[in-house]
């Protein structure tokens, strides 16, 4: 039989709610022509029951052309597993929240993890998970980030066929604000005092909370450069407390190295209490 000429495409999963993954099945008319280009080598989400039951631990003899990975580092064997896979990837790109930033998951880091597992499992022996999630990035070179919870299906189709032409992903690393002025969205921090994201935050939706009168919580994760001392001066000045400016950022995309200044930010901003009445 001929070889195959098609560059192949393998997709894996770590801990995340396969969203990301999903994606990509969701590209609908897309996705026949892009099979026509690719060959789709492994990708279990999208594999029928039988072949599914493949253990997740064997990724294949590869190698892979290009590898989507999806989710973040939360047990040992997610260690060894995607140091295998970036082995075997000729490229590999991060895909979401989970793999760029840790993910919800990445709450864990501020927390007791004993204490959740305890209150979760009535076996919580039997639980392996380390007390952290972090990004891929954290564990293995990583060739793009594509950001977003989920990530958009526009600028995913863009990232593949980069790689496949060989070329750097045309992906811009600006804010939510530039997406705004584009749809002609009249800023709502300016206009109405509403506390916004969108200053630091990474394009690729579009601006869509803001153009519903809704302040961006940040879920495509952090712009290039952001300047958080200016965005926490400004969330205070929308009337945000030190605890939910804390909290606003961790929504999404705790463990990402850019949000870290955070916590100490919204403690220098915080407002001067009244200076309290000398007794007469
Ligand atoms: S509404 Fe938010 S994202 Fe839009 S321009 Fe204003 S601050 Fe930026
Ligand atoms: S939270 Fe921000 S980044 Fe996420 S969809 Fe809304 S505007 Fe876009």
């Amino acid at each position: 039989m001929e070889p195959d000429p098609r560059p192949s495409l393998a997709v894996w999963k770590f801990a995340s709610c396969d969203g990301c993954q999903l994606t990509l099945l969701d590209c609908e008319d897309e996705l026949l022509p892009l099979t026509g280009r690719v060959r789709i080598a492994h990708f279990l989400e999208m594999s029928s029951a039988e072949d599914a039951q493949e253990p997740a631990t064997l990724a294949g003899t590869g190698p892979y052309d290009l590898s989507l990975v999806d989710g973040s580092i939360t047990t040992d064997e997610d260690v060894r597993r995607i140091r295998h896979i970036r082995r075997i990837s000729r490229r590999l790109v991060t895909i979401g929240a989970c793999a760029t930033a840790g993910g919800i998951q990445a709450l864990r880091n501020f927390a007791d993890v004993d204490a959740f597992r305890a209150a979760v499992y009535a076996n919580p022996e039997y639980i392996a998970t380390l007390d952290t999630s972090t990004p891929i990035s954290a564990h293995v070179p990583v060739d793009f980030e594509l950001r977003g919870c989920p990530i958009d299906r526009g600028q995913l189709l863009e990232v593949i066929t980069a790689f496949l032409a060989g070329r750097k992903p045309n992906i811009s690393s600006h804010s939510v604000c530039f997406q705004c002025k584009r749809r002609g969205t009249t800023c709502i921090t300016v206009a109405q005092g509403i506390p916004c994201l969108g200053p630091v935050t990474h394009a690729g939706c579009g601006a869509l909370c803001p153009a519903y009168g809704r302040g961006c919580y940040g879920c495509f994760g952090p712009m290039a450069n952001p300047n958080l001392e200016a965005m926490v001066r400004e969330l205070r000045h929308d009337g945000m407390t030190e605890r939910d400016i804390v909290r606003v950022f961790r929504t999404f995309n705790a463990a990402s190295p850019e949000y870290g200044p955070v916590p100490e930010l919204a403690a220098q901003s915080a407002p001067v209490p009244p200076a309290e009445e000398e007794p007469r």
